[in-house]
């Protein structure tokens, strides 16, 4: 390919992108097309025969656009998402484009030496131990698990065990302690450690889904050996944050290693207003927390965070080598792979773009959005809202008035029409026994006005559905 035909398939993609961005702030939220429509769509035998970029490019955007959903439209609240950025799009364009291959920093000093000073501004901005190591991850999900691999790994070098060189056969039992509403990709981490998903010690919760105060120094009070904790910043549906002054202080007094899975709220402690809730957490041994969330980087983004660095280089080194003092920072010795994309491209790009005072506000204003949202719906006789909008979530039950399986019914049904109406998107989740709906307040792109639209469409949807149900 020439570079001039790169150049009129890189524009027409620029075009293309642009228009879909345009076109997302009165597109419906939900994806037009089914599962099986677009399974339907794309359904053909490998092809035998190569096809023009400019055209399979065409095909591509015509096959896909009906199934795609309006993730970063004003108005998406489903999961907690982030709205990919122009600035993050943009340099992850470049990223792509300059197909760095992030191992090793003599192959790519650029990409490596982006991503230990990125690195350092998350430690500052989100005010971590400044000599923690970071690695650039794809998700929470493997965040959290490269920091449990070094606090398995570390715990059970105190015992004298070397899990890394010998395995878990045999080993000192280690043990878990979380809260009961510990986020499920957790458990996955712990199951992919060895760890076992449910030998763990389930530490009783509030109605907000935090350790009970106390629960969690007498769970571990009883325990001997290596011992791993797990603390929640942000809980999934309240927002809220585990007592960590009192956490840190029972798994110090231990010896336990305590880890903190931050998703997106750990990000509160970049916005003065809202950093009191995660007073505590610079006590824990290791972090994880996403770009792709609150700093609306492009997907696949996340940062594994360990106070011991060496602990988190022994868990994820690829070949075992003596690391000189002062010498190169290879990024693949803090993460599970090898070959990567460089992710610290779009992270240095959305911290250049918003600034300390930028990501503060915007944080900032997705919570105050998220409290004007649960007055808004709160306001309407039946709808209670079960969690303290301390962050930027809100737990939405409809009927309060109702028999509970009869007003789990009716949420499911009014989320399936708030969806099809396409206003907004919220999701389900079951929460305290109970259907909910689950407002995540975290795109970039949502104004005070798209609450308010939103919380109409919400409630008008659920007056439908209780109305056309008579009950
Ligand atoms: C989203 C989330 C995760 C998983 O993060 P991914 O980026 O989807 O891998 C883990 N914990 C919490 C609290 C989350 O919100």
């Amino acid at each position: 390919m020439s570079a001039e035909e790169l150049r009129v398939v890189l524009h027409k993609i620029a075009d293309r992108a642009v228009a879909f961005r345009e076109s997302r702030a009165d597109a419906p939220h939900r994806p037009l097309a089914t599962y099986a429509e677009m399974k339907a769509a794309f359904d053909a035998p490998a092809p035998e025969h190569g096809a023009p970029i400019g055209d399979l490019i065409d095909e591509l955007a015509a096959l896909t656009t009906p199934g795609l959903a309006n993730m970063v439209g004003p108005r998406f609240f489903g999961w907690v998402i982030g709205a990919t950025h122009p600035a993050g799009l943009a340099a992850d364009w470049l990223t792509s484009a300059w197909a760095q291959n992030v191992g090793n920093a003599h192959a790519t000093p650029a990409a490596s030496a982006c991503e230990e000073i990125t690195g350092r501004w998350l430690l500052e901005l989100l005010d971590l131990p400044r000599s923690s190591s970071v690695g650039f991850v794809t998700g929470a999900t493997i965040a959290n698990f490269t920091c449990l691999a070094a606090a398995r790994g570390e715990v059970l070098r105190r015992v004298g065990w070397d899990v890394e060189a010998d395995g878990l056969f045999g080993a000192p039992p280690v043990h878990v302690v979380l809260g009961e509403e510990a986020h499920s990709t957790v458990f996955s981490g712990l199951r992919y450690l060895g760890l076992g998903s449910k030998r763990v010690v389930r530490v009783p919760v509030t109605p907000q889904g935090l350790m009970q105060p106390g629960a969690f120094a007498k769970a571990i009070a009883t325990l001997e050996g290596p011992i791993i904790a797990i603390a929640q910043a942000g809980h999934i549906n309240s927002g809220g944050f585990d007592p960590f002054a009192e956490i840190a202080n029972a798994a110090r007094a231990k010896g336990a290693w305590l880890h903190v899975d931050g998703a997106f709220g750990l990000w509160a402690r970049a916005c003065p207003d809202r950093a009191h809730l995660g007073r505590g957490l610079e006590l824990a041994d290791s972090w994880g927390v996403d770009g792709h969330k609150w700093l609306q980087t492009p997907h696949d983004s996340a940062y594994a965070i360990v106070r011991d660095a060496e602990a988190h280089r022994r868990a994820m080194l690829i070949a075992a080598s003596y690391l000189p003092e002062g010498s190169e920072r290879h990024p693949a010795d803090y993460v599970p792979e090898l070959s990567r994309r460089g992710r610290g491209f779009a992270t240095w790009a959305m911290i250049k773009s918003l600034g300390r005072s930028g990501i503060a506000a915007m944080v900032s204003r997705h919570c105050a959005q998220a409290r004007q949202m649960s007055e808004l719906l709160g306001a309407e006789r039946d709808i209670e809202i079960l969690n303290d909008v301390v962050l930027n979530q809100v737990a939405v039950r409809l009927g309060v008035d109702l028999d509970g399986a009869q007003a789990d019914a009716l949420t499911d049904r009014t989320i399936a029409r708030i969806q099809q109406d396409g206003v907004c998107f919220v999701g389900g989740a079951n929460w305290r026994g109970r259907q909910i709906i689950r407002v995540s307040v975290i795109s970039a792109n949502t104004t005070d006005a798209d609450i308010v639209k939103s919380a109409e469409a919400i409630i008008s949807a659920w007056r439908a559905e209780r109305h056309a149900n008579a009950v």
